[in-house]
This record gives structure tokens, C-alpha cells and sequence, in this order.
């Protein structure tokens, strides 16, 4: 049996708190494992490590407990219920112990708001908390004699970078962490003190996190897997799965409006048009992957405090079929924005786990399904992005007829 740490940058967050209490249920029987892909074939053939056996800790800009964050999820929005967070509670005050005090370098103001004392940029070169962390990660290993540690980024999203192609190459990353270069957001800084100790990292909000071009040649050069970015949770799994049916039939899309509305923190931090230009590049590219030629396709984001943890989300689609007749269709989606978002972060951490075992390194593609924006990845039509989860699965368990084995060496990058 390996023995696996989960560090969740955004630890005392909703999706965290939500992951956390949920593995722990699941080792107690408590609730089933509805909504972790890997817990259905293909992925339930792979030889993972079990949701139950995972180790957590973190970082994190505030200082609630872990438990009043879940008690503020139940009081929201009645996820998880009172009684599941009063089995796991002694649980979660150890784990409390092991959230570190994280960096919220370049997040912009709306999330440096949400820290309770100084983040570690207050008082530190950027150097001196790229070690802080590489310390962080490293003890947490030591501690709980792991194998491996898998840092998932569920922290608050960050503006965008003003030029990425600053960071194109890891010797300009390396320099930049040297040169104190405080335009460096904290989510590379995450993902760099990860990959430089060979940590596998999933990036699952919209931040550069590992995408950036020297972070990509550090995970190379190290061996290490990752992947990202913004998980496909709610609306944009709806439209990845529903627009290549217009495409396939021919029926010409006008128009594609999308009105998000949601309630919590993300909502919050989201009505910062800075902070939420990422979260509309990614979500807004869907489209453009499958129906290129579409004439109108926008996406808004509201906050709607009231709603809690809730998401609604409305499409109003306008498209034209035979004899240029119009047609409209139109859906709402509501869901528990972090029960649709937590199990596929314990999903990733166990198949980064898992390709981390067998020495598989650099973007991991096949996991596009998973995410609005696969970093590298140009398909976008949901159905064949699970075709690729597929294909990997059956490659590694032999299932495919005629594809040999690839070694534990082969590199996806
Ligand atoms: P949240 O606001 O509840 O939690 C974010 C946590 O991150 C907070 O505890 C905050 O204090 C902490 N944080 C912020 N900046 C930090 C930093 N630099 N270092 C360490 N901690 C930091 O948000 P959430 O609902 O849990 O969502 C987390 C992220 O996941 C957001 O970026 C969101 O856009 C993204 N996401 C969510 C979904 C979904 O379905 N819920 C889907 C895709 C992406």
C-alpha cells in the first residue's frame, strides 16, 4: 500500500472542506462515493490508493477551523450535513494542525482581504517563501512518513497575468524568484516549491498555477506529473456535453448566452473584474473549441450572496436548422458548487498519485475531461475527452488489444 498526502492550497475553502470531510465519511461508511470518477470504470480498474487511506493538510490564508467552515457549508446550503461533520470532527481538528500559513502574493486585493494576519509575503523575500513551502510540503511528508504528496490548488482565483511569456522558460522563473520579482502570483509559487521536489500538482482553479512555460519545463526536467486548469464542474460540463450536438447535426449556433449566479466566497471574490477575467477566459474558450463558428457566445458571472453555496446557471441557446428556421433551447442548472467540484479533486490526487508511481511525468492530457481549460489540450467535446480517460486506462491495465504496455519511464510530455 502507498501512503498518499493531499495538500490543499485553499485549505479552509469551501471545495477543501467539502473534500476533506467527504474522504473521511467515505473511510467511516458513513456516505457513498457518488461523484468520484474514479470509483466507476474505467478508472475503478486502476490500482489506486483508496480515497479512506488519504493523508491531508495545507495552506491557507485564513484561520477558521476547519470545522466552522464545514458548519458554515451545512448552515448555507446543507452540505455536508450536521451529522456527518460530527463523526468526523475529532479528524478534522488534527488535520487543522497541519494548514500552514500560505502566500497570497500578486491575488489582488479582494483575496488578500480574506486573510486573517499577515500572509507570508508580508515579511519574506519571494525566495524565502518559494523554501517556506518546499519546508512545508517536505515536513508534512516527513511527519507522516508518505510517499508521495499530491498539492491540489483550491485557492481563491487570481487576476490574470499582465505578460506569461515573462516566464517562458525555467531559468526565467528561477530568475524571477531570485530577483524578489513580486509580480510572480502565489499560485506558481505553490506549484514551483511542488515540481522542484516532485511533488505532482492539479491546478483546478483558473490561476496560471503550473501552466506557466517554465513550470511545464520544470516538471519535465524533475519527473514530475501535473495538470490543470478551472474544473469542469457545473454549467461548462452541461455545455461541453450538449454543444458537439449542435455541431454534429449541423445546426448553426447564433448565440450561446450564459448567466452563472452563485453565493459564496468564489462568487464574492469573483465580483473583482480582475479576478474574474481568468475564470471567463476559461470558461468562454469552450465554445470556441467546439463551435468556432458561433456569432454571439457570452458568459456572466454574478454573486448573489443569499444563494450560499448554490450555483443557477441559465443557457438560452438561439441556433438555425433546415430552411434557415430558428429554434431556441434553454436549461438551468442548479447545483451544490462544492458537492460537484470536491470528489474530482480526491479523483485527481489519486491518478496523480498513480501516474507519479509508474514515473509517467509532465502535462498529463488525458485528464482534459476533468478541466473548462486543459492546459496543451484542444479538445473540448466532453465525450471524447472521457474517450481519452478511457484509451489511458485500457493502455495501463492491458485492455487495449494490440497497444503494448508503455514502460513506468514513458513520458506523456
Ligand atoms: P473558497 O473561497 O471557499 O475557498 C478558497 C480558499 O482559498 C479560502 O479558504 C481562502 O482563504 C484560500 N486562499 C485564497 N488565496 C489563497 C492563497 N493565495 N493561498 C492559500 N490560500 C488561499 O472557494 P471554493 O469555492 O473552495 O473554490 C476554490 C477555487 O476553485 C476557486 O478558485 C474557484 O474558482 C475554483 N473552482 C471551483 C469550482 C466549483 O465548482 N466549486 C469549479 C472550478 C473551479
Amino acid at each position: 500500500m502507498t501512503d498518499v498526502g493531499v495538500w490543499f492550497v485553499g485549505a479552509r475553502g469551501n471545495i477543501a472542506t467539502t473534500a476533506i470531510v467527504g474522504a473521511l465519511a467515505i473511510a467511516r461508511g458513513e456516505t457513498a462515493t457518488t461523484g468520484m470518477v474514479t470509483e466507476r470504470p474505467p478508472c475503478e480498474t486502476l490500482d489506486l490508493p483508496d480515497v479512506g487511506d488519504l493523508t491531508f493538510a495545507g495552506h491557507d490564508i485564513r484561520n477558521r477551523s476547519l470545522r466552522d467552515a464545514a458548519e458554515r457549508l451545512e448552515a448555507g446550503g446543507g452540505v455536508p450535513s450536521n451529522d456527518t461533520i460530527e463523526a468526523v470532527a475529532d479528524e478534522l481538528e488534527t488535520i487543522d494542525e497541519r494548514v500552514c500559513r500560505g502566500t497570497a502574493l500578486n491575488c489582488g486585493p479582494r483575496v488578500r482581504e480574506l486573510a486573517d494576519g499577515p500572509p507570508l509575503e508580508a515579511d519574506r523575500s519571494v525566495a524565502e517563501i518559494v523554501e517556506r513551502l518546499r519546508d512545508d510540503y517536505a515536513a508534512f511528508r516527513d511527519r507522516h512518513d508518505l510517499d508521495r504528496v499530491i498539492v491540489v490548488n483550491v485557492a481563491s482565483t487570481e487576476p490574470e497575468l499582465s505578460n506569461p511569456k515573462r516566464y517562458a522558460d525555467r531559468a526565467a522563473i528561477e530568475r524571477a524568484i531570485e530577483a524578489d520579482d513580486r509580480e510572480l502570483p502565489a499560485s506558481s509559487l505553490y506549484a514551483y516549491a511542488a515540481l522542484a521536489d516532485g511533488h505532482p500538482y492539479a491546478n483546478f482553479t483558473p490561476s496560471p498555477g503550473s501552466s506557466l512555460g517554465g513550470l511545464r519545463e520544470l516538471a519535465v526536467d524533475e519527473d514530475v506529473p501535473h495538470t490543470g486548469a478551472d474544473g469542469k464542474t457545473g454549467e461548462s460540463l452541461v455545455k461541453a456535453a450538449l454543444a458537439p450536438m449542435f455541431a454534429g447535426r449541423n445546426l448553426r449556433v447564433m448565440s450561446w448566452e450564459a448567466h452563472n449566479v452563485l453565493g459564496n466566497t468564489d462568487g464574492h471574490v469573483l465580483e473583482d473584474d480582475r479576478n474574474k477575467a481568468g475564470k471567463l477566459a476559461s470558461k468562454g474558450g469552450i465554445l470556441d473549441g467546439i463551435l468556432p463558428e458561433i456569432d454571439h457566445d457570452r458568459v456572466r458571472i454574478d454573486y448573489t450572496p443569499s444563494l450560499g453555496d448554490w450555483k443557477t446557471a441559465w443557457d438560452y441557446v438561439h441556433f438555425e436548422g433546415f430552411l434557415e428556421t430558428e429554434m431556441k433551447m434553454q436549461f438551468t442548472w442548479e447545483g451544490s458548487d462544492s458537492a460537484l467540484a470536491a470528489p474530482l479533486t480526491l479523483d485527481l490526487a489519486r491518478l496523480l498519485s498513480h501516474a507519479d508511481e509508474r514515473g509517467e511525468s509532465g502535462l498529463q492530457r488525458h485528464l482534459a475531461s476533468f478541466f473548462k481549460a486543459p492546459v496543451d489540450v484542444d479538445e473540448h467535446d466532453l465525450s471524447r475527452q472521457l474517450d481519452m480517460l478511457s484509451e489511458y486506462v485500457e493502455e495501463r491495465t492491458g485492455e487495449r488489444p494490440g497497444e503494448p504496455l508503455p514502460s513506468p519511464e514513458a513520458r506523456t510530455d
